[in-house]
């Protein structure tokens, strides 16, 4: 960078600065004492940024089984660090927007954050980068140099950017001007904010020639080239540009690649709705993306019929359709059944319960303050404790009792054959040792959990017209256990042993 552009950035009055409510913000994100109490005040105080907030909760990015009534379970819900970061991007993006004379210009850098932000997102998913709301950040903010050229150099930069007719061309004329690219001046911008530095750094690689090592700063920099595919005038030259780079430098194939655009596509209204930016698809994107699934499906087909045709011999191919059916039955973190084949094995049994006049009980479990644990020990040990709570619970039971990862943090359990009573008993002899097993040694401290569970029984106490009733009945009643104060077993049946009473 030259030194009097260097000069101009720290010295320039019209720079953009952030609000005060990020301000307070990105402090908040610095401070290992905050918690969501905290985060909640700061944002309650700017009601359009409340309100987004609630919005992107109840967002399919988000997707709950319960609405989000206000901002306080909406911030639960979404964790410390989400709310952070989700909350830093609606402040920062509008911050900026306010200068009237590059209306268009500041709209289409706006336009090309929020597609690279979904963009970063899902190639991390793909890739396995689990910090999706920094990605999310970092691909929002990487253009945020673009921004403060519009003013500090107002008299030759609206111009070269208006007449840039590709990414490159922009980067080059940048260069021959400034001797450096819009991509340092945002790393420089976010540094003097004092942004945390993992967004310094992904900017300051987000274009070429820097060509990151570190995974997340990759996802962030190919994220401009997927956003380029609704930019360009030429899709198709875009997508095989896109496609191209994504499979050298993120070793992802086309049918992944082909799946990030679909997730794209299908948040990018709801997104781009949130940031009061339209973002049109352009007819050639929703051909693209309608043709890649059906030649998806063709190519499964054939796959399917060479295998078949194939002269391997019978007992590997029944083997690997074994394995293969395995795996699809369960859930890939814990290894319990997944929520699919909990509904499939859930419907058995009850149409045997049912037939045999023999009870079913089901217990909904649901591990109490679990973000906690995310929000103070990060997501891999938050993963860890999933792992060891659910092989401690399947230890726990028989053999033909059934457990299933519902989804989240919340789990099912299947005792046919069982009515309340049993069904209490064993939860509540699971929830005593799960209180007293470490779930995982964090900093050499062993971190326990609690759980709440509730319990209902098709053919005792009622009966239930469909398993959809009977598991709600459970959820309910695992929900007047939250209510009492978690940590404890209840049955729906108001029989003596199932009075709501602590463990
Ligand atoms: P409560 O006692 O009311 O149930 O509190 P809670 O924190 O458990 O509440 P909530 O159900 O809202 O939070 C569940 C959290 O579980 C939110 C989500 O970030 C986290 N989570 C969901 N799936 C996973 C996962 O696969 N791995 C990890 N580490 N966390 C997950
Ligand atoms: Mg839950
Ligand atoms: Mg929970």
């Amino acid at each position: 960078m030259s030194p009097e552009l260097n000069a101009a950035l720290s010295l320039c009055r019209n720079l953009p600065s952030p609000p005060a409510i990020a301000v307070r913000l990105i402090e908040l994100a610095q401070d290992p004492e905050t918690d969501i109490a905290t985060a909640a005040d700061v944002i309650a105080l700017d009601m359009g940024l409340s309100a987004r907030m609630m919005r992107i909760a109840n967002s399919p990015l988000y997707a709950s089984r319960r609405r989000i009534e206000n901002l306080g379970q909406a911030l639960t819900m979404l964790g410390l660090n989400a709310t952070l970061q989700l909350a830093l991007g609606f402040s920062l993006s509008r911050a900026l927007e306010d200068d009237a004379r590059n209306a268009q210009l500041h709209e289409a850098v706006w336009r090309r954050g929020i597609l690279s932000a979904l963009g970063a997102r899902y190639l991390g998913l793909a890739i396995g980068v689990r910090r999706l709301e920094e990605l999310m950040l970092a691909g929002l903010l990487q253009d945020i140099g673009i921004l403060a050229l519009l003013q500090v150099r107002a008299d030759s930069y609206p111009a070269i950017l208006a007449d840039a007719t590709s990414n490159d061309g922009l980067l080059d004329h940048e260069r021959a001007l400034f001797d450096c690219t819009h991509a340092d001046i945002g790393a420089r911008l976010v540094e003097m904010w004092g942004l945390p530095h993992y967004l310094t750094h992904a900017i300051a690689h987000s274009e070429p020639p820097a060509e990151p090592a570190d995974p997340f700063e990759r996802c962030v920099a190919l994220s401009g080239a997927l956003a380029e595919m609704w930019l360009a005038d030429d899709v198709d030259a875009a997508r095989a540009h896109a496609l191209n780079l994504v499979h050298t430098q993120l070793g992802l194939d086309s049918a992944q690649f082909e799946q990030v655009l679909q997730q794209m596509s299908q948040m990018l209204p709801e997104i781009s709705a949130l940031f009061d930016i339209p973002v049109p698809s352009p007819a050639r994107i929703t051909y693209l993306l309608d043709h890649a699934s059906e030649l998806m499906a063709l190519r499964n087909l054939r796959e399917l019929q060479d295998a078949s045709a194939s002269h391997r011999r019978a007992d590997d191919f029944e083997a690997q359709a074994r394995r293969l059916s395995e795996q699809a039955h369960l859930d890939a973190l814990t290894g319990v059944l997944n929520r699919r084949q909990l509904e499939v094995v859930l419907e058995q049994e009850f149409t045997r319960a049912s037939a045999a006049a023999r009870p079913l009980s089901v217990a909904f479990i649901d591990l109490d303050d679990f973000k906690k644990i995310n929000d103070q020990h990060g997501h891999l040990v938050g993963d860890q404790v999933l792992q060891a709570f659910a092989s401690r619970l399947q230890g726990q039971l028989r053999g033909t009792d059934t457990v299933a990862r519902f989804g989240g943090e919340e789990f099912v359990v299947l005792f046919p054959g069982a009515n309340e009573q049993i069904a209490v008993e064993v939860i509540r002899r699971v929830l005593q040792v799960i209180t007293q097993t470490p779930m995982a040694i964090v900093n050499e401290a062993p971190l326990y959990v609690t759980f709440s569970a509730g319990v209902a029984t098709h053919g005792a106490y009622e009966r239930f017209s469909d398993t959809r009733g009977l598991l709600q009945a459970a959820d309910d009643v695992l929900y007047r256990s939250k209510n009492l104060g978690r940590n404890r077993v209840i049955a729906r049946a108001p029989s003596p042993v199932s009075q709501p009473s602590a463990c």
